[in-house]
């Protein structure tokens, strides 16, 4: 397990611990306020499914040329992996647990298995990902698409983006609440983002 692997497992056990300690009713309330993202993920699901599934088969599961999944370690949020936790299965989990205490011997995303991502919601940057051969492809056949693509883009940041309080904020804090810490609380930790934070005034 190397050190990108220890954090991620780090983070599923703080997630898995927390939410098995609360009350039912807070985990129905954390889920309630996942309504809005869940949605937004749904619309690119299935934009993407609509209109990327045969390029990306064809040219990148046959034929094994994608970029995708196709790195060691990928920037994923804390709220990430609240957000599978909360609405994966306990063996979905255990399976994802087991994988990350494995050494990753491959060139390839952790996550990736035979059956494709073991998340049940993927990572938003991987949700958000589209290489460049494929959207160009797709893009200048539909150039409408395109709106569609960036509109996506900038609903984002509304879920994560801490320029107005946000998702991914609020999840972090409701951990921090607990009197938990992880460094992929990127939304309390990065500097870049507690600028943005100091920028719209919402902490000094
Ligand atoms: S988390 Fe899943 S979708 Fe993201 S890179 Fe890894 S396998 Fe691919």
């Amino acid at each position: 397990m190397n050190a990108y692997q220890k954090d991620q497992l780090d983070d599923y056990i703080i997630v898995t611990e927390h939410l098995a300690s609360i009350a039912s009713e807070d985990k129905q309330l954390l889920l309630i306020e996942l309504d809005g993202y869940l949605q937004f993920r749904k619309q690119i699901d299935v934009f993407l499914v609509d209109h990327f599934t045969d390029e990306c088969t064809e040219k990148c599961y046959h034929s094994k040329l994608s970029a995708c999944c196709g790195k060691d370690s990928i920037i994923i949020f804390f709220a990430d992996v609240v957000v599978n936790v909360l609405l994966s299965k306990k063996s979905d989990i255990s399976m994802i647990m087991d994988r990350l205490r494995q050494p990753n011997s491959g060139i390839k995303c952790v996550y990736l298995n035979g059956s494709g991502c073991m998340w049940k919601v993927k990572p938003i940057v991987c949700a958000l990902f589209l290489c460049d051969r494929a959207m160009d492809k797709v893009f200048s056949n539909e150039p409408s698409l395109r709106d569609v693509w960036e509109g996506f883009r900038r609903t984002d940041k509304t879920f994560r983006w801490p320029d107005q309080p946000v998702l991914f904020d609020r999840l972090e804090q409701h951990f921090i609440d607990a009197g938990y810490q992880s460094p992929s609380m990127y939304l309390h930790n990065s500097p870049g983002l507690l600028n943005v934070k100091r920028r719209a005034g919402l902490i000094k």
